[in-house]
């Protein structure tokens, strides 16, 4: 029996140490507002599930956040002792395998968080998630040639087949017009 089947090593990481390790490489020299970049936060009391997760609030523009808002580690259903591990592990140059087999997790999962942890233990998340319903711009398809390509060249080399970036903008202007009329 394998060492990992008797040792349940995330169970033995202490929470208020993961948070910590955080905060001090997050914030060199103090919490600062991830909103505003203000230095002036205050503690405000602790996450309710996560009793070492410290939340804040910014004296400078109200906003509240925690140890791991702005992050990529915010927003996961794997507690942080689990990514803090993942982290070690990729430090030992361990495969995706071998860390989902050591921490008991399903290898998609585990490649997941090696790709965002890659770009550190406290990056940032990205700027904008596209969430729910997301509407594209109209999009203009080129019809087949139908068998017919020196048509569909003649046509191209006319000006007629314009680029797409001309039918968008043209079906833009075409919107906006609508809605001037309106
Ligand atoms: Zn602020």
């Amino acid at each position: 029996m394998a060492a990992s089947d008797l040792i349940n090593l995330p169970g033995l990481i202490d929470d208020a140490k993961c948070f910590a390790l955080v905060r001090q490489h997050r914030w060199l020299e103090g919490a600062r507002c991830p909103m505003c970049g203000s230095g002036a936060v205050i503690r405000d009391g602790h996450d309710d599930t996560q009793p070492s997760r410290q939340r804040h609030r910014c004296k400078a523009c109200s906003g509240r956040f925690d140890d791991l808002t702005g992050t990529v580690l915010a927003g996961h259903h794997q507690p942080l002792r689990v990514w803090v591990l993942c982290f070690y592990f990729m430090g030992l140059n361990l495969s995706n395998r071998q860390i989902a087999l050591e921490l008991g997790l399903d290898g998609s999962d585990v490649q997941t968080m090696t790709e965002q942890l890659r770009r550190g233990l406290v990056a940032k998340a990205p700027e904008v998630e596209l969430t729910g319903e997301v509407e594209i711009d109209e999009v203009y398809v080129v019809a087949g040639h139908k068998g017919q390509p020196a048509a569909v060249a003649k046509r191209a080399g006319s000006g007629a087949g314009a680029s797409w970036q001309a039918r968008r903008a043209a079906a833009r202007w075409r919107r906006t017009s609508r809605r001037s009329l309106a």
